[in-house]
């Protein structure tokens, strides 16, 4: 791919510094992480030392952060990809823009030099899709704040979080005017007593340690309560905008990393005297999907550029997501043919790509979803 129109020597260079920290500093872990089920906890100070954790979610200094999401992507694992992209972005990108100067003090700084983690607690065994359905309750708590029971499914992050950014109603709502009014956003300190947390085994993204969060009378004082209260519809439209843009980041270099394996696979596997690419039916797939990543990665650096000049709209974002996710479906699944039964043993990469990309058109927007929002 060529660079961004955006993309100056400047950015060139940390594409270049980034790219080199994730091998030190990711790739000789991955697999290991992949077993255990998260990165090592030694890992985000790490990442933070190296510039990793800071990048800005507004503005241009966001066209850094469309780089280092896209070479998250790149690095093939994503595990740890979610991972990160949770801490640095989707979650904090709420304390980001909605955070009090005393909220970004004791979570989103300390989450930015790699001391606390963060993870971002939406999704319920009956609301994904449709939140409206929300049951996670926070009422009034004798002596000031609030105590907070619910459950919470599949938050990336969640056994080993310092703390969640969680969806939680906080006023009882009927009829036409249930959807998400009367929800808020809240700050939960994963070490207050009452937070249980246990690691959901998944089909891919091992490294992400998607867990499932219980809260039992969990008593959080009241200016933990993030942007908004009862508001928080306006602010989880904005984040998942801001969610999908990430999202699709990361699949873009996520497929830019499929298809540099597929590459070197299909010119390297050899059937008779021929390698695979001398085959037409090989090389037309191959060039289709390259010809598809072209297309949807210039799409991603095009919604970046929109983004950091605060003109990125809905549509954009979940286009972007839309077809990145997808495309990495398809890029994962020709990867998986083409190499043959090498491919579906369990620890080959390809295997590994395959797995990991259906999570894709399903966290942050199932595909049926944002067809429907298209
Ligand atoms: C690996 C992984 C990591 C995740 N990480 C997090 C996290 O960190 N924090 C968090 O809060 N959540 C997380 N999630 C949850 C994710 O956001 C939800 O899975 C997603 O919102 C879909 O909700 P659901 O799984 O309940 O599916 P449902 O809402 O039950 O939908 C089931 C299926 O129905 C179809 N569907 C949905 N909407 C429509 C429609 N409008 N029309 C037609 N068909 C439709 C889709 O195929 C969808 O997959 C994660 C999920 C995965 C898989």
């Amino acid at each position: 791919m060529n660079r961004a129109f955006w993309e100056t020597e400047r950015h060139e260079e940390f594409r270049a510094r980034v790219r080199e920290a994730l091998r030190d500093s990711v790739l000789p872990h991955a697999d290991r992480w992949e077993e255990q089920g998260h990165l090592d906890p030694a890992v985000w100070k790490t990442l933070a030392a190296q510039g990793l954790l800071d990048r800005g979610h507004q503005g241009e200094a966001f066209l850094d952060s469309a780089i280092l999401l896209e070479e998250l992507g790149r690095t093939g694992y994503a595990g740890v990809r979610a991972s990160v992209g949770v801490h640095a972005y989707m979650a904090t990108s709420y304390l980001d823009l909605f955070g009090t100067p005393e909220q970004k003090a004791a979570y989103l700084e300390p989450a930015r030099r790699g001391e606390r983690l963060a993870a971002l607690a939406i999704t319920e065994a009956e609301a994904g899709s449709d939140l409206s359905r929300l049951t996670t309750r926070a009422r009034p708590r004798d002596g000031g704040g609030l105590r907070v029971d619910g459950e919470k499914l599949y938050v990336a992050n969640g056994s080993q979080a310092s703390f969640f950014v969680a969806l939680v109603r906080t006023r009882d709502e009927t009829g036409a005017r249930r959807g998400l009014t009367g929800a808020s956003l809240v700050l939960i300190d994963a070490d207050t007593p009452g937070v249980h947390r246990t690691a959901q085994r998944m089909l891919g993204w091992r490294s992400a340690d998607v867990s499932k969060v219980v809260l039992e009378d969990v008593a959080v004082p009241e200016d933990r309560v993030l942007g908004r209260r009862d508001h928080a519809l306006l602010h989880i439209v904005q984040g998942l905008d801001f969610e999908r843009l990430a999202a699709g980041l990361l699949a873009v270099g996520g497929v830019t990393h499929c298809l540099e394996l597929l590459d070197a696979h299909v010119r390297r596997r050899r059937l008779k005297d021929t390698p695979l690419y001398g085959h037409q039916a090989i090389r037309h797939a191959v060039a289709d999907l390259m010809a598809d990543h072209e297309l949807v990665a210039r799409y991603g650096r095009h919604a970046a550029w929109l983004h950091s000049r605060g003109e990125l709209d809905s549509r954009t974002a979940t286009v972007l997501k839309l077809k990145a996710t997808e495309l990495a479906v398809r890029a994962a699944h020709v990867c998986l043919q083409f190499h043959g039964a090498q491919g579906c043993l369990d620890d080959s990469t390809a295997a590994r790509l395959y797995r990991d990309a259906s999570a894709g058109t399903i966290a942050a927007g199932a595909s049926e979803l944002l067809r429907d929002l298209i």
